[in-house]
């Protein structure tokens, strides 16, 4: 038997598990904890709450405390199929047109364009579009990440693959991508430096991205997103802080809620996600989180976790 090294003793196997769990987890406290301020100001937040640090609802989509919107639900799609089917893109495209068709409590208009493009024409892909620079692939890739664990040339072609369902853009491919990367490199337990590292790569390739100085720009937009999720994700040393300053610059907080929580439940691990957000979690949402937990233990790369 091939010698199998610390990295993937049963001990690191469940620390890699436990992490997967809290990046599917974060995902959807990120979002829980956001919403209450999609597209407010700072001030406005500010004025409203001092800082946002408990997930209440309400915000403009008049949410109960707890409830998850669109960027989990379409995790939740992608998570599922994963589960259900291993990889399909088109099985995922269908499980968005099912939920698009369930009247959800909110769709972006880049998904919904997509999702109309598959409905209409049944293509899983769109052409390239200038408009598809929003943050709606990355917002759902978390489930991605963790399904190609240890192989990241599979979750390059996924990320991108399911991406382009409803975005077609390099700078959404790139996103989706290095949120991808990131939930690998902090599932496996990789320090701050090499994630700061592998965003720095990614900048040398895009400067675009480039995070200081920071903006302070949190739209849709996924260059404004990604700078928002990763200044603030770099700039804190714990799940919660780095979600509370995530969120608290407003904008698309839901969505950049999404993306920090998940690259953070990976980073930091189930042990910091605090309990009292998990609580709060919508009962139904936790219930299907089941589903998500099948995907961490089906996950086949993860008995193979390479060290990187
Ligand atoms: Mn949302
Ligand atoms: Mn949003």
């Amino acid at each position: 038997m091939p010698s199998t090294g610390a990295s993937t003793s049963p001990a690191a196997l469940a620390d890699v598990r436990g992490r997967a769990y809290a990046t599917l987890l974060g995902s959807a406290l990120g979002d829980a904890l956001g919403a209450t301020v999609e597209f407010c100001t700072q001030s406005e937040i500010r004025a409203q709450y001092g800082v946002l640090r408990k997930i209440v609802g309400g915000g403009w989509l008049k949410l109960k405390p707890g409830e998850v919107t669109d960027d989990t639900q379409m995790s939740l799609c992608v998570a599922r199929s994963l589960a259900a089917v291993g990889w399909s893109p088109a099985d995922i495209a269908e499980r968005f047109a099912t939920w698009f068709k369930s009247w959800p409590v909110d769709v972006g208009n880049t998904c919904r364009r997509g999702i109309a493009r598959y409905i209409n024409h049944g293509t899983l892909t769109g052409p390239f579009n200038e408009g598809d620079a929003g943050n709606g692939a990355a917002m759902r890739v978390a489930p991605v990440a963790l399904a190609t664990l240890a192989d990241s040339r599979l979750l390059e072609r996924w990320a991108v693959e399911q991406g382009h369902i409803t975005h077609n853009h390099p700078l959404s491919d790139a996103a989706c991508v290095l949120v991808g990367r990131l939930i690998h490199m902090g599932c496996t337990g990789q320090p701050r430096e090499r994630l700061r590292r592998e965003v720095d790569d990614v900048i040398v390739q895009f400067p675009t991205f480039r995070i200081s100085p920071y903006r302070g720009l949190s739209t849709a937009y996924v260059v404004d997103t990604m700078q928002t999720v990763l200044h603030h994700f770099l700039s804190t040393n714990s799940f919660e802080e780095c979600l509370v300053a995530t969120v608290n610059q407003g904008g698309d907080a839901d969505t950049t809620g999404a993306i920090a929580g998940a690259i953070a439940g990976a980073y930091y691990g189930l042990e910091q996600v605090p309990r009292h957000w998990v609580a709060k979690l919508a009962r139904p949402w936790c219930v299907k989180f089941r589903i998500f937990r099948a995907i961490c233990s089906n996950a086949r790369p993860l008995d193979t976790v390479s060290p990187w």
